[in-house]
């Protein structure tokens, strides 16, 4: 079967959740029997966003195959339960990119090179490579921005083209926009659509099912209305209302018959529809009343978007443990400014996670130290082991500078340090430790214990490494290596020996955690988090 292509584009205001919209959508088309796949279309110059803020860009995904890519890839994996690669998510930059690098080999025999057709082509091209690569029925293409930014243009109008030279029954266009209430008013208003359904038409786009969302049900007299300035059936304006959490979205979705309504339009037969262990699953989870609270001690506290995946994998924790995580973000430089006081007190587990640069090194380093010596469940991932072993190092080893190369890099003692091959790299871009190694488990340990396996595979984003010449003295004082890099040469996972979870990874667990199957690593974190909570 030809691959049908699903286009989401947004419109009026940004943040409106696109990515869960194009998600929710590829859940239900593969509960049907489905193979989908989903693409991110980035605007931005930048060839990925690896290089890009956190409070620019929020977390970067990281794909088993090394890309670096959107927050959006998280979601479409966490939901519809696929690893994504690096052509699931390409920006301008990428395309601009591949462009000048042909016309520099003299790919296009002298032709001026312009943004129509060689970059439209290009962006049609990925799409359609998208589909042959990962042999899906349905590709789903999450176009970024919003409807009326100039940098989208080349984007959608390689949409016009594609609907162009494509047959009407292979593609289709979701306008996913907002219709808010004024309060003053007392009144939904709908004009907002009407102007951005407006600006897609005049580039040549006719949406051809628009995703309202709103805080309440569209009646059918707005959806009429909305229908007839937009140019579409009353029955192809769908309510995409507010829900508690995002894994309600494809329910919500279901009942609308949005999912009916798209195999209609993309003439495919309506296989049944199977979500009933996930209906099971939200229903039960919105019924827990046990709470527990987890302090996350990091850095861009003020900006979650930088945890996001960090945050889903403690939802998908909480559902198999039945228990609700609240999450406390301390950011660590209050710690080194006002001291521990008792910012930790009440939580019934500690976690550290991945970062860069050297501040609030020390904030960290103190939380590390309360959970050690006050036996709370601990979890480090990647910067967060480093910094478990910095600590471990100085006040276990009474190694007083102890440190990373990265913070300082003539410390005495530097349990963290580059590896060789890593000290040439001057490039930014791209340049780390990146996507999916194997590590090998030690029998026994809590690691062991919550994979339940002795060979794993997990997603890596970093430059420095914990330095071997530390693992003896570790391993003799109660730090066990309870992960390993199968050729022995890369300390993957620590945990302590006498205390009831202290646990550090190397690699990023968060980015394999999914709605269907919590990560066993913050299953097992939350199990003993409840464990705590209850002495
Ligand atoms: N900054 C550390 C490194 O590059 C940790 C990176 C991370 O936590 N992702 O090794």
């Amino acid at each position: 079967m030809a691959a049908k292509y699903i286009f989401f584009t947004g419109g009026v205001v940004s943040s409106l959740g696109k990515g869960i919209a194009c998600s929710s959508l590829g859940l239900l088309l593969k509960s049907r029997g489905y193979k989908v796949t989903i693409v991110k279309l980035d605007p931005y110059i930048n060839v990925d966003p690896g290089t890009m803020s956190p409070y620019q860009h929020g977390e970067v995904y990281v794909t088993n195959d090394g890309a670096e890519t959107d927050l959006d890839l998280g979601h479409y994996e966490r939901f519809i339960d696929t690893d994504m690669s690096q052509i699931n998510n390409t920006t301008a930059g990428q395309i601009y990119n591949n462009v000048i690098q042909k016309e520099r080999r003299g790919d296009y025999l002298g032709a001026t090179v312009q943004v129509i057709p060689h970059i439209t082509d290009e962006i049609k091209n990925h799409i359609k490579m998208v589909a042959e690569k990962t042999k899906a029925d349905v590709v789903i293409v999450e176009i970024g921005g919003t409807v009326g930014d100039i940098e989208s243009l080349p984007f959608l109008e390689s949409l016009r083209q594609f609907r162009l030279q494509n047959k009407p029954e292979d593609t289709l266009v979701v306008h996913l926009t907002l219709v808010p209430f004024i309060a003053a008013a007392e009144e939904l208003k709908t004009k907002p659509t009407q102007h951005s359904v407006m600006r897609l038409r005049e580039i040549g786009i006719q949406a051809d099912i628009l995703l309202c969302r709103t805080d309440r049900k569209l009646d059918i007299s707005t959806k009429e209305k909305i229908g007839l300035f937009c140019n579409v059936s009353s029955q192809a304006v769908k309510t995409a209302l507010d829900v508690k959490t995002i894994y309600e979205v494809p329910i919500q979705y279901a009942e609308s018959g949005f999912d009916d309504l798209v195999l209609e339009r993309l003439q495919l037969p309506k296989n049944q529809l199977e979500i009933s262990a996930l209906r099971e699953k939200i229903n039960r989870y919105k019924k827990v009343d046990k709470q527990i609270e987890i302090a996350i001690c990091g850095k861009y506290v003020d900006l979650l978007d930088a945890y996001k995946s960090i945050m889903e994998s403690f939802i998908h924790a909480g559902m198999e443990n039945d228990v609700k995580v609240s999450l406390k973000w301390i950011n660590t430089e209050t710690i080194e400014h006002d001291g521990l006081g008792d910012k930790l007190a009440g939580c019934s587990g500690i976690l550290v996670p991945g970062g860069f640069g050297e501040r609030g090194i020390e904030g960290k380093l103190s939380a590390i130290r309360y959970a050690r010596e006050n036996k709370i469940p601990f979890f480090g991932i990647c910067l967060g082991l480093q910094c478990a072993a910095i600590e471990f190092a100085r006040n276990v080893l009474g190694e007083t500078k102890a440190n990373s190369t990265e913070f300082d890099p003539n410390s005495p003692s530097p349990v963290i340090h580059l590896m060789e091959h890593q000290r040439e790299i001057s490039n930014k871009g791209g340049t780390m430790r990146l996507g999916s190694y194997p590590c090998k488990l030690k029998n026994g340990t809590r690691a062991f214990q919550a994979y339940g396996n002795d060979l794993i595979d997990e997603r890596h984003r970093h430059r420095w490494e914990f330095n071997n010449s530390y693992r003896q003295r570790f391993e003799e004082n109660g730090m066990i290596i309870s992960g390993l890099s199968p050729d022995e040469k890369l300390v993957e996972m620590i945990e302590l020996k006498d205390h009831p979870w202290f646990v550090g990874c190397q690699f990023h667990p968060e980015l394999k955690s999914r709605l269907s199957k919590a990560h066993p690593l913050f299953r097992e974190f939350v199990a003993a988090a409840i464990k705590f909570s209850s002495l």
